[in-house]
C-alpha cells in the first residue's frame, strides 16, 4: 500500500470563530491537516493529546490571553513546536510581549495569503529540521544509557541516577534502597548450553524487572550477570520484599524454560541502615549479596553491620 505524504498537522488557537475558520481554510489550501480550538482549555489539552507541528496563537483572548497561553505550551512539551502570533495587535509593547512569551514569530491580521503561506512553510521546515534532532538525540540518549540485551538501563544510567537519588535523600530526607542481583551459577549456563541462550537468560531477568518493578523502583544491569534495582522512596524493610518477588518470578519464569530452574542471590541495603558518610549504599549492598553467596545461593540477604567491613567502603 502506498503511504500518504506527509501532512503538517497545524493547531489554530483563537475566541473570534471567523478568524478562526478563515486561518483554517488558508492553511488547508496549503496542505495541512488542521485543527482548531477557541478557547485555552480546549488548546492544552489538544496540545496534551495530539502531534502539531505548528500553533497559529491569537493574542487577546479571555481568561488565560496568546501569551501566558504560549508560555504554558511552550512548558508542557517535549518537543519543541513553533508558535506564531497571529493578532491585530501591532504596537511595539504587544510585539515585545509575544517575544518574552516564547513565540517565534507575529503575523498581523489580516495577513496576506501570501505572506501566510511564506511564513507557515519557513516554520514547517525548520520545525521538521529540529524533530530529525531531536530523534537524532534520544537515538544517541538509548546508545549511550539504555543497554542492548536487556533494554533496561546499563552502568552509567545507575551511576548517574544513583548520585542524583543519593542528592535527593540528602536534601529531601527521602528513604532509597539498593537491591544488587547476581545470577547464580550463570557460568554453567553459559558452558552447558552456549552463549545465545545465555544471553536469553539475561534478557529474560531484564524483562522480570522492568515487569515487575512498580514506579519509583528502576531496573539496570550493572554489568555481566549483574543487576541492581534502585527503589526510591522505599526503606530495606520494603525493598526486601522487591527482591523476594523478583527472586520467585525469576525461577518460575525459568523453569518453565528450556536451560532448567535458574536462580538469583539478592543483596539489600538501605539508607535507614547504614551511615553514608562511612559506607557506600553500593559496597553495602555488594557485601550481602556476598553473603547471600556464601550461605547456599538463592536467596535475598539484607545488610549488617557484621558484613565483611573490607567491601564497605565509603
Ligand atoms: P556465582 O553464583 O558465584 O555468581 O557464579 P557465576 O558462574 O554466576 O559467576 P562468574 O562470575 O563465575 O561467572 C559469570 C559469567 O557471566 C562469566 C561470563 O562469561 C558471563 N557473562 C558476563 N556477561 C555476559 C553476557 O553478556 N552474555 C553471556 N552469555 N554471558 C555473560
Ligand atoms: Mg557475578
Ligand atoms: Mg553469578
Amino acid at each position: 500500500m502506498e503511504h500518504e505524504p506527509y501532512r503538517a498537522h497545524v493547531l489554530v488557537v483563537d475566541d473570534d470563530r471567523l478568524a478562526a475558520d478563515e486561518s483554517a481554510t488558508q492553511l488547508r489550501a496549503l496542505g495541512c491537516e488542521v485543527t482548531v480550538c477557541h478557547t485555552w482549555t480546549r488548546a492544552v489539552e489538544a496540545f496534551a493529546r495530539l502531534e502539531f507541528d505548528l500553533v497559529l496563537m491569537d493574542a487577546v483572548m479571555p481568561t488565560v490571553d496568546g501569551f501566558r497561553l504560549t508560555k504554558l505550551l511552550r512548558e508542557r512539551s517535549k518537543t519543541y513546536v513553533p508558535i506564531v502570533f497571529l493578532t491585530s495587535l501591532a504596537d511595539a509593547a504587544s510585539r515585545r510581549r509575544c517575544e518574552e512569551s516564547g513565540a517565534d514569530d507575529l503575523l498581523i491580521k489580516p495577513t496576506e495569503r501570501s505572506e501566510l503561506g511564506f511564513r507557515v512553510r519557513s516554520m514547517l521546515r525548520i520545525r521538521r529540521l529540529t524533530r530529525q534532532l531531536e530523534l537524532q538525540q534520544e537515538a544517541l540518549q538509548r546508545l549511550v544509557y539504555v543497554d542492548a540485551l536487556t533494554g533496561i538501563g546499563n552502568r552509567r544510567a545507575f551511576d548517574e541516577r544513583l548520585t542524583r537519588e543519593l542528592d535527593r535523600h540528602r536534601s529531601e530526607g527521602l528513604a532509597l534502597s539498593l537491591l544488587l542481583l547476581d545470577i547464580d551459577h550463570f557460568k554453567n549456563v553459559n558452558d552447558t548450553h552456549g552463549h545465545p541462550l545465555g544471553d536469553e537468560l539475561l534478557a529474560a531477568l531484564g524483562s522480570i524487572l522492568a515487569a515487575e518493578t512498580r514506579k519509583g523502583d528502576v531496573p539496570f544491569r550493572y554489568g555481566g550477570e549483574e543487576f541492581a534495582i534502585l527503589c526510591t522512596g522505599t526503606p530495606s524493610q520494603e525493598a526486601i520484599l522487591v527482591a523476594q518477588r523478583v527472586r520467585r518470578t525469576f525461577s518460575r519464569v525459568t523453569r518453565e524454560a528450556c536451560c532448567g530452574v535458574q536462580t538469583v542471590s539478592v543483596g539489600v541495603c538501605g539508607t535507614d541502615q547504614i551511615d553514608l558518610r562511612a559506607c557506600s549504599l553500593v559496597s553495602a549492598a555488594d557485601a550481602a549479596l556476598y553473603r547471600a553467596k556464601k550461605e547456599g545461593r538463592d536467596r535475598v540477604c539484607l545488610h549488617r553491620a557484621s558484613d565483611d567491613p573490607e567491601l564497605c567502603v565509603a
